[in-house]
This record gives structure tokens, C-alpha cells and sequence, in this order.
């Protein structure tokens, strides 16, 4: 397996609503993601998983915890440190529309890394913009038009080409397909693991739903209100999910062939607890089908119940 290039230790980030209300969005998560994987993070809305995302790349600070990219701990790094780990990490946004400025010109949409941290310039700028065009499958001869002017799926490959400016090593993909028509996702989805693959680039994939990270992820980490719930290589968690939470999500999962096997379906209670006010012990009792009198007042312990598969729940206490 290859190294860490980017570890969180009991990362958390509380937002605070007024004097007296706390939104604990993510709740302590130790997370490593290897150099050269895809690590898919899946959760409903108001899990924490964008959260995480951002805090992960430097777009927000935690409140507590540690962020470490490549051994080193980011806070103690010199501002020079910094200033490349922000380049080498990056962030594509669910929303190519918000994301791109529509007063900008494509190119210099794409250029604006480059120009942030001197990359290149003249023949050589110009030349690496065309190229990037190029490398997300648009014509370069689109440098002097405007974001509205494109689909959304042709605004993600310019959000792509924008991002990869920088030469970053690792993104965060937020949500990078949701906002596209079910008739692109496939092509978007496509060019970021071949881009993967051609630009030695490690992804920490964020999305709401298991079936979009299946076929792109080496591992899967399941987050429920700024918990991690489990964590496991990405067949084995399809295969052999042990949180009640992740079946339940993986129940919802249409099978490629329902002649062959039957998942039954499980059916969540209501909708999650806000975070605001989420339940003691397992964040997820009041939804869980399994629910004992110990998940009440006691929150379950981050374990390893196979290699390399973790999970957070008392069923496996043993
Ligand atoms: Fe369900 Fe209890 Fe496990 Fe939480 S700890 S998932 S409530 S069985």
C-alpha cells in the first residue's frame, strides 16, 4: 500500500448558531488517504462530508485536530509551505455554474492558478492553457469565450482544466457530477479517474449516494451527522457491510441484475436528527433497526473488525 499523503487526526469543526447552539458538522474523524487512491466519502446531506472536504484542502480551519499532508502537519508549516500545499491540494465544486466567474474568459478562468502562483507566462501560459483544454476534451479554440456560453457537464471540464492549472496532487471532489444531467455524469466521471491516472493525482470523492463511488473508489468511508460510521475497501463494504447504516444505504442500491441475488430492502425511521441536537451515544440509534439499550448512553468505539475494515457500532463490540 502506498503512504499517507494526506492524514486528519480527530479533525472536528463546530459552527456556532447564536450564544447557546452548536452544529458539531464533523465530530472527530481520523481518516488517512493513500498517495494514488480514490477514498470515496458518502453521506446524506448534513452528514459533515463537505465540511470535512473543505477543511481537509485548507478552505476552513478545524476546531480541533490535526490536518497532515505528506508527514507534516500543516499548521507548522512556513507561509511559503503553505502557499504550495495550497496549490498541490485542491477542490472541484458540485456546481460548475457558481463556481466560474461569468465575467471571465475561459482562459483566463483556466489561467488564474497559474497567474496566482507564477507558473507560467506569455507563449508559455497560453500554450498550457490550450494544452488543459485539450487534456478535458475541449476544443482549445474556446479561450475567449464566456462560462454561459457552455452546457454544465462543458463547464465541469473547465472547472477540471482549471483545477489541474495548478499541477495539484491531491482534490477533493465535491460532489463533482450531482449537478450534471444523468447523460454526462458518466463522461465527467470518466475523465476524472482517467485524469487519475495520467496526472499521478489522489482523490478524496465526496457524494450523497454509495452507487456513484462504487466503480471509482479503491476505499469508502460512510459519514452519518460528522461521524464516521465505517470504513472499509470499497468491494468489501458492498459485500460485507457491518453498520446497520451503510446496509440500510446499500438495501437502497438497485442491483445490476435482480435475477441473480435479492438485497431486502431496508427502510430508514424518519429523517436524521438535526445536528444541532443529535441523539446521545450512536448518532444513528434513532434510526437503527438493531438499536440496544447500551447505544443510548454510550457512543460506540472506532474499530477494526477485519483488516482494514473499521467500524463504529456495539454489535461488534467484541
Ligand atoms: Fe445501531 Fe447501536 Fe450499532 Fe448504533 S451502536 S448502529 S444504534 S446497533
Amino acid at each position: 500500500m502506498n503512504h499517507g499523503i494526506i492524514q486528519t487526526i480527530d479533525v472536528k469543526k463546530y459552527f456556532h448558531i447564536g450564544k447557546q447552539q452548536v452544529v458539531k458538522s464533523v465530530d472527530g474523524i481520523s481518516i488517512e488517504i493513500y498517495e494514488g487512491e480514490t477514498f470515496g466519502l458518502v453521506g446524506e446531506s448534513g452528514s459533515g462530508k463537505s465540511t470535512l472536504g473543505k477543511t481537509i484542502v485548507g478552505l476552513t480551519n478545524p476546531t480541533e485536530g490535526t490536518v497532515v499532508y505528506q508527514g507534516n502537519n500543516v499548521k507548522d508549516l512556513s507561509k511559503k509551505e503553505q502557499h504550495r500545499i495550497n496549490r498541490e491540494t485542491q477542490i472541484i465544486f458540485q456546481d460548475p455554474q457558481a463556481s466560474l466567474n461569468p465575467r471571465m474568459q475561459v482562459g483566463d478562468i483556466i489561467a488564474e492558478g497559474i497567474d496566482a502562483h507564477g507558473l507560467a507566462k506569455g507563449k508559455q501560459r497560453k500554450e498550457r492553457i490550450h494544452s488543459l483544454l485539450e487534456r478535458v476534451g475541449m476544443n482549445p479554440d474556446v479561450v475567449k469565450r464566456y462560462p454561459h456560453e457552455f452546457s454544465g457537464g462543458q463547464r465541469q471540464r473547465i472547472g477540471i482544466a482549471r483545477t489541474l492549472a495548478v499541477q495539484p496532487k491531491f482534490i477533493v471532489a465535491d460532489e463533482p457530477i450531482s449537478a450534471l444531467d444523468v447523460s454526462i455524469q458518466a463522461q465527467v466521471l470518466n475523465l476524472l479517474n482517467d485524469l487519475k491516472g495520467l496526472e499521478n493525482l489522489t482523490y478524496l470523492f465526496i457524494a450523497h449516494d454509495l452507487s456513484m463511488v462504487k466503480h471509482i473508489s479503491d476505499r469508502i468511508g460512510v459519514m452519518y451527522l460528522g461521524n464516521m460510521m465505517e470504513l472499509a475497501n470499497s468491494q468489501e463494504l458492498f459485500n460485507e457491510p457491518t453498520h446497520p447504516y451503510t446496509q440500510a444505504l446499500l438495501s437502497a442500491v438497485p442491483l445490476p441484475d435482480p435475477t441473480i441475488s435479492r438485497r431486502d430492502r431496508i427502510v430508514l425511521k424518519g429523517d436524521p436528527p438535526s445536528p444541532i441536537s443529535p441523539p446521545s451515544g450512536c448518532k444513528f440509534r434513532t434510526r437503527c433497526p438493531h438499536a440496544m439499550e447500551i447505544c443510548s448512553h454510550k457512543n460506540p468505539e472506532w474499530k477494526e473488525v477485519k483488516p482494514g475494515h473499521w467500524t463504529a457500532c456495539h454489535l461488534y463490540a467484541n
